[in-house]
């Protein structure tokens, strides 16, 4: 972990009172508390409603927040991508399942891989050449791949877009001695930003028929499907209360941004804490309304509303992108503001803005209690 300079002296700080206050900036932050009560929250909300939760990976990235999301009763980690998988599974999580298509027999053949590590590892198929290229590298690697449907429920992103194609690619997989179809996947991600609770609710509602009709198809011809996962953070209470799905894949629950707090205001499926926070530090105070903080657009993602300056000396102060690597903060009304002054930020949207971090800081109050690497960081691939 101590190849930097600026590593090393946060990990010199681990444990020291006051220390979150004196970390290199600008620096991904993750206040603990607020995290566990979100990962607790909603471990329990699934569990009322009879629900797996395999929390997004793609959200962290990060082993250990992936081992407390299991150790809260996960049932693994989803993940976006093959390098984010080979990343996770490395650092020892199991119960893996690859939420996107590949194509490819090199990608085929690395997720052959990591099936043969992870007996829980499953991958998504949205056409019969993906099936038969998975199929190939399994039976070239001697290991069985689980398999799950990828269905589109209106996004147009990914899966397959007609009960015709699931059929085509039921028979794609049942042609490959080495796959098991195990279910099919349908996420909403269009869904997931709705503002108001019944609007998502409508949405859900409307689409999520088409995952019922494809596994009804799929049981048809012989198949059988048992796993039926999606849903995310927004749709979770619709999901629920749709009974369709018996796993849900949410992940920004346990950071909350910007982006997801304004789409769900107060209601039951934004009742999470923003546990993510960038902390920047003000590098130049020589303007009359303004000061600049040494985290720009390389600290944060940039869709979304912008980041908000958090504490209370910063009441009414605003943030605007100010280059690279500056934002521009307004200065307070009340008060001045120090050269050297720190202060955090909620951040637009969180999976982009932590893969900007090779490690997190851990904090608890106002102490950083741990430093931990995003093993997962940029590796997109
Ligand atoms: N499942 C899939 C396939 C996703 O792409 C995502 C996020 O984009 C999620 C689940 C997690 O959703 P959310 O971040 O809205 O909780
Ligand atoms: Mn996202």
């Amino acid at each position: 972990l101590a190849e930097r300079p600026s590593t090393a002296l946060s990990l010199a700080l681990i444990g020291q009172p006051g220390s979150r206050w004196r970390i290199p900036t600008p620096a991904g932050v993750i206040d603990l508390d607020a995290f566990d009560r979100n990962v607790a929250r909603m471990a329990a909300r699934a569990k009322a409603a009879g629900l797996a939760l395999r929390p997004h990976a793609k959200s962290h990235k990060c082993a250990a927040l992936a081992r407390r999301q299991i150790a809260a009763g996960a049932v693994g980690v989803c993940c976006a991508k093959l390098g984010e998988a080979e990343a996770l599974s490395a650092a020892g999580i199991r119960g893996i399942l690859i939420t996107s298509s590949l194509a490819g027999a090199p990608s085929a053949a690395r997720a052959a891989k990591l099936a043969g590590l992870d007996p829980d590892f499953a991958i998504t198929v949205d056409h019969p050449d993906g099936a038969t290229e998975i199929g190939q590298a399994a039976q070239a690697a001697g290991v069985t791949v689980r398999v799950v449907i990828d269905v589109d429920l209106g996004m147009g992103r990914t899966g397959v877009a007609s009960v015709e194609q699931a059929v085509a690619v039921g028979a794609a997989l049942a042609a490959q001695p080495s796959l098991k179809l195990i279910g099919v996947q349908g996420y909403g991600g269009h869904w997931q930003h709705m503002s108001g609770a019944n609007a998502r609710t409508a949405a859900v509602a409307d689409g999520i028929g088409k995952l019922s009709e494809v596994a009804s198809a799929l049981r048809a011809q012989g198949h059988e499907i048992t796993l039926m996962t999606g849903g995310g953070t927004g749709t979770f209470s619709a999901d629920a209360a749709q009974g369709v799905l018996n796993e849900i894949q949410a992940g920004s629950y346990a950071f909350m941004d910007r982006e997801y707090r304004e789409a769900l205001g107060s209601d039951e499926d934004g009742a999470f804490e923003t546990s993510l926070m960038v902390q920047g530090r003000v590098i130049s105070a020589n303007a009359e309304r303004w000061v600049t903080v040494d985290a720009g657009l390389k600290a944060f993602a940039t869709d979304g509303p912008m980041p908000e300056p958090l504490g209370e000396g910063w009441a009414g102060s605003s943030y605007r992108f100010f280059g690279d690597e500056h934002g521009m903060v307004t200065r307070p009304r009340h008060r001045t503001v120090a050269r050297g002054e720190r202060l955090e930020f909620t951040v637009p949207h969180c999976d982009p803005t932590i893969d900007r971090y090779d490690l997190l800081h851990l904090v608890r109050g106002d102490a950083l209690v741990d430093l931990v690497r995003v093993e997962g960081r940029g590796a997109s691939q």
